[in-house]
């Protein structure tokens, strides 16, 4: 009998790489989908892995369809990925984020331990949940200062988790993952938002490109290496917490010109500062520690930032020009 898992948050950049690694490992893969008004597998397509996934309806704020998709499934790994992922957005409508990305984390848990308490449970959580951090690197000790209202919820999903392995006993793991990108990443990100300005400005199709704060430094991996990582966390005997990151901070700046020097243009003739982009809070720098997930899951990162964001303006590149 193959194993089963159920994926939420399938339709999302980590749920579609999830569902390709877990089917290549020969899992029947099952994967919670939220009802849209319009199309949200277009990653799972690209993958070519869509006629793969077993699909169940349902949303994260409705305990009795999590309930439903754990029975179906019959799960005995369950991903957690589903969230309001934009830290602009938790801003803008904060108590919806606060209850996706927060609260839906209880219900999961809740639906968990009624449905299957003995299934292995991993919660995506953040390196956003740092925050104010300094300057130093971010392990798992590090005090937590979330600056965000995604950060924020995301604490008390990180907390949850804790608390349902601590109270129950549950195999109940945290991925405390550092920003990663690929070409599935939402365009709303800045590295995509760059990869496909940079690719509709070589096409001509688009001169400038505005940004915020491009001083701000962050921890980028490549997704395809990060869920690696999860899989690796429900296959420990004890569950737990773990960074992943690569070590390496990067600013949005220096990550803005490797994407246009990628195609031979300078960045500083097409950027624009827009000030309406700046967030009411920021977080300045992120540089994760990732010895723990070195040492326990032998997990390292395998993509440099270079390879990532020329994979990414590849991929852009193609997709504008089909446009
Ligand atoms: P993503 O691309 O934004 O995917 C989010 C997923 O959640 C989508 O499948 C979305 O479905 C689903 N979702 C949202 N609201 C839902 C609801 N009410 N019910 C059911 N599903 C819902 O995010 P990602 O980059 O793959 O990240 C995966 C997880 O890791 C997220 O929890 C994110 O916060 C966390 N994380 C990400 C990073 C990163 O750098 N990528 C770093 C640390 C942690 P639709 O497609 O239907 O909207
Ligand atoms: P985050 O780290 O989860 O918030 O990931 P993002 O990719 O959304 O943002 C990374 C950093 O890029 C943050 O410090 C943003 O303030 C900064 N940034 C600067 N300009 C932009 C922009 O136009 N869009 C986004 N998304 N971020 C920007």
């Amino acid at each position: 009998m193959p194993r089963s898992a159920l994926i939420t948050g399938i339709t999302g950049q980590d749920g579609a790489y999830l569902a390709q690694l877990l089917l290549k490992k020969g899992y029947e893969v099952h994967g919670l989908m939220a009802r849209r008004g319009s199309d949200t597998l277009w990653r799972l397509r690209e993958l070519g892995i869509e006629p793969d996934v077993r699909l169940v309806n349902g949303d994260m704020i409705d305990l009795s369809s999590l309930i439903r998709a754990l029975e179906r499934s019959a799960a005995e790994e369950v991903y957690n990925l589903a969230a309001q992922s934009f830290v602009a957005t938790s801003w803008e409508q904060p108590l919806l984020t606060a209850q996706i990305t927060g609260m839906s984390v209880a219900n999961i848990l809740e639906a968990v331990r009624q449905v299957n308490p003995r299934a292995r449970f991993y919660q995506a959580s953040t390196s956003e949940m740092f925050g104010l951090a300094g300057t130093g690197r971010q392990d798992e000790n590090t005090p937590f200062h979330p600056r965000s209202p995604y950060g924020v919820s995301k604490l008390f999903g990180h907390w949850a988790t804790v608390n349902y392995r601590e109270s129950f006993g549950m195999h109940a793991s945290s991925g405390i993952l550092f920003n990663h990108e690929s070409p599935l990443r939402g365009r709303e990100f800045v590295t995509r938002k760059v990869t496909d300005a940079v690719a509709r400005i070589k096409l001509g199709k688009q001169k400038a490109l505005r940004l915020g704060n491009v001083d701000a430094g962050r921890d980028w991996g490549y997704a395809g290496d990060y869920v690696e990582a999860m899989w690796l966390m429900l296959q420990q005997t004890e569950p737990g917490d773990y960074v992943v990151a690569t070590g390496r901070t990067t600013t949005v700046r220096d990550m803005c010109k490797l994407a246009f020097d990628r195609v031979g243009l300078n960045y500083e003739d097409h950027l624009v500062i827009d000030p309406n982009l700046y967030r009411p809070a920021e977080i300045d720098m992120l540089r994760g520690d990732p010895s723990k997930a070195k040492a326990k899951l032998g997990w390292a990162p395998r993509t440099s930032l270079e390879e990532l964001i020329a994979m990414m303006v590849e991929a852009d590149l193609k997709r504008v020009a089909r446009e």
